[in-house]
């Protein structure tokens, strides 16, 4: 339930409120706004009824939540939210978030390159992997470790956050004490002990869409993270399965505008996993884009033909700079900045 504080309501009413809730087991979850404050709480209506809080010193109204999820929803956060990521970049506000580089980090050389030429272009975050989730496992699996500390150096070098993917609850913590920005890809969207873990670290998470899942599915894997503490969640929109083979996956764009109906989350779109050939990048960024994402997530390797894995979705640094510079006067049609 939501409970909204009448805008006279005193610092004192306020944690009296939060304390009765504590006492019968409900998480609180306030949001101190310049007028008003509103409590999300969630928990068992059985034993404190909304209307028994009602009754409070400084109460104006109780109301349910509706949806399944609670804190990912927009009935507890009107305002969208805006997700700090360090190194002074933002995910969510005005500016577009572009994270970029290769599927995998192959060598300290091949990362610093790409990264250097991807923050020329205007990417604002690294995005590389070093856990790999690969089909087959007779396919490179990642520098694990090694790869870790090649992003590191480069984040660090060019002053850029850095975003990789964890894929087992006993990395978490190795990957946090690296990362900028945990991904969780798409096959790990429902991997619930996995979302709990990381909803304990204090670091901002990149959640993937499942490869199958619907949007309420995807909602309640955020629901999982939050309700653990971490409510730093960046949703990416990269494509479900469809009966199309044309393409590796159906990039769903109506995701975009979905999602900020249903959420104050970020969300970004990442056309490389979603086309998975890098003709069709340029196209469905800009599509992501004009509908409202808050950013991309795009895949660039100094030489797609001998990449490890995804080459064949994997822009050179000058495709990239090319669609950099198209984008602009898109983003800029929908009131967001790029460049
Ligand atoms: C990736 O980002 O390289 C990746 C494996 O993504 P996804 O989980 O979307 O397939
Ligand atoms: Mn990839």
């Amino acid at each position: 339930m939501i409970i909204i504080m009448k805008d006279s309501a005193s610092a004192k009413e306020i944690k009296d409120v939060e304390k009765i809730l504590e006492d019968f087991g409900f998480q609180t979850h306030p949001i101190y706004g310049e007028a008003k404050t509103v409590i999300g709480a969630i928990g068992d209506k059985r034993l404190l009824s909304m209307n028994q809080i009602l009754t409070m010193d400084g109460v104006e109204n109780v109301v349910p939540i509706m949806k399944p999820y609670k804190l990912a929803s927009k009935e507890l956060k009107k305002e969208p939210s805006v997700i700090d990521v360090g190194k002074g970049v933002t995910v969510g506000g005005k500016k577009l978030a572009v994270f970029a580089g290769p599927c995998a980090i192959e060598s300290q050389e091949q990362f610093s390159f790409v990264s250097k030429r991807v923050k020329e272009s205007g990417a604002n975050i690294l995005r590389g992997g070093a856990f790999k989730p690969r089909s087959s496992p007779y396919s490179f699996q990642g520098l694990e470790g090694d790869g870790l500390k090649i992003m590191y150096n480069s984040g660090k070098e060019l002053g850029m956050p850095i975003c990789t993917e964890v894929l087992d609850t006993r990395d978490v913590e190795l990957v946090a004490s690296y990362a900028d920005i945990i991904q969780i890809g798409a096959r790990n969207m429902q991997n619930f002990k996995l979302l709990r873990e990381v909803g304990k670290c204090k670091k901002p998470i990149l959640l993937k869409r499942g490869l199958a899942c619907t949007m309420e599915e995807w909602l309640m894997a955020a629901e999982y993270i939050m309700s653990e503490g971490n409510e730093d969640v960046i949703l990416c929109e990269r494509g479900i399965r469809t009966y199309e083979t044309a393409t590796r996956n159906t990039f769903d764009v109506s995701a975009i505008p979905v999602s900020k109906e249903l959420s104050h989350l970020p969300i970004i779109g990442d056309p490389s996993h979603a086309t998975g050939t890098y003709k069709y990048v340029p196209a469905v960024a800009k599509a992501a884009v004009a509908a409202g994402a808050d950013g991309l997530m795009i895949e660039v390797h100094n030489c797609p033909e001998k990449a490890a894995s995804d080459g064949a979705q994997s822009l050179t640094p000058e495709k990239f700079d090319k669609l950099m510079k198209e984008l602009d006067p898109i983003a800029n049609a929908v009131g967001r900045e790029l460049l």
